[in-house]
């Protein structure tokens, strides 16, 4: 169920390209993001940037808006709040027209450089093209660490293989936005999305910079949640943990009372001590909680979707003048 926008006609000769880039709090930086963007995109015919206001605190709307009025080229669209930056790509994506759609930060941790090097590889017939990082210069070894530890968990648990050490920066055709676009839950893991889609996919490697102005939105906390959001969107193995952890206990206790049986038959019965029931009740109690919780985060889940909420409001839209429509 999701919107339709009505679209011109397009000019048969050359494939558009629509740039979708979420900003949220990015006044700082958005300027010197879109003058090395139209830089980095100087040789195409045929191009739009849609800049998504994620809901901003600081003027990052406003600066959009000049840039809106400055280059016809130039698409914005507001968001009623900060929904986050999943739900503000796929806003971009409803509204982006081209037949080839890019997703980038306006940090410019993702260099717009990389964009004509994404494009040849959809020409040559590609219909999701990555970009893969080469380094990633600028983040602690503590993020490095948790982020490998996160890929080599999704790899082991679900059938969905993550290319590793990308982020949202890609290029997608036309047929992978539709896809995309049809998947409308409310537990949006973009990259998990993608890679759910398939069609040929391709990478390109590049070298990730360290964030020109503003910071990171993502604590650790945002993070963490982002990885259950991976991890619950697309498998249920957790869930199944449940089961074989209560197998083995229930195996184990099964040893366990067979040794109580045989030691109150041969030695008699010595009252078996306190502790040791302690231990017994407080871990089993920890294990219930534990998958309890696990069941939460499923069922948690199907509450949100279930009431099929639009994934977002639009509070302002102001198109681009290029005509690149479908
Ligand atoms: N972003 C957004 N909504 C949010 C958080 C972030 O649209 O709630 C945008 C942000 O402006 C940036 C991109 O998503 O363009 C990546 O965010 P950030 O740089 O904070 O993440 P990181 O690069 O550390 O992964
Ligand atoms: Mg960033």
């Amino acid at each position: 169920m999701h919107t339709v926008f009505p679209h011109a006609v397009r000019r048969a000769s050359q494939p558009a390209i629509s740039i979708v880039v979420p900003a949220y709090n990015e006044a700082a930086g958005l300027d010197a993001f879109h003058l090395r963007l139209a830089g980095a995109l100087a040789d195409l015919e045929s191009w739009e940037v849609i800049y998504i206001d994620d809901g901003s605190a600081d003027a990052t709307l406003a600066a959009m808006e000049a840039l809106h009025r400055a280059d016809d080229r130039v698409a914005v669209l507001s968001l009623s709040r900060n929904f986050g930056k999943e739900i503000a790509i796929a806003a971009g994506l409803d509204h982006a027209a081209g037949d080839a759609v890019v997703v980038i930060d306006a940090d410019l941790q993702d260099p717009p450089e990389v964009i004509p090097e994404l494009i040849a590889c959809w020409r040559a017939g590609f219909d999701m093209v990555y970009a893969q990082r080469r380094s990633r210069a600028g983040e602690t070894w503590l993020k490095r660490l948790t982020a490998s530890a996160f890929y080599r968990l999704m790899h082991r648990m679900g059938d969905l293989k993550l290319p590793r050490d990308t982020g949202d920066f890609r290029l997608m055709s036309r047929r992978v936005v539709e896809a995309v676009r049809q998947l409308r839950e409310q537990h949006r893991f973009m990259k998990g999305l993608f890679a759910w889609v398939g069609y040929p996919t391709t990478c390109v490697r590049y070298d990730r910079q360290p964030r020109r102005t503003g910071f990171s939105k993502w604590s650790y906390w945002k993070l963490w949640n982002l990885a259950l959001e991976g991890i619950t969107g697309f498998t249920v193995m957790p869930l199944k943990c449940a089961t074989y952890a209560g197998l083995a206990v229930a195996l184990l206790s099964m040893l366990y009372v067979a040794e109580v049986l045989v030691k109150t038959l041969v030695i008699g019965n010595p009252v078996a001590g306190y502790p040791s029931l302690m231990s017994v009740v407080l871990f089993l109690g920890g294990v219930q909680l534990m998958f309890l919780g696990v069941i939460g985060e499923y069922l948690g889940r199907v509450f949100n979707e279930t009431k099929r909420r639009p994934l977002y409001l639009v509070e302002r839209y102001k198109p681009s003048a290029v005509k690149l429509s479908v």
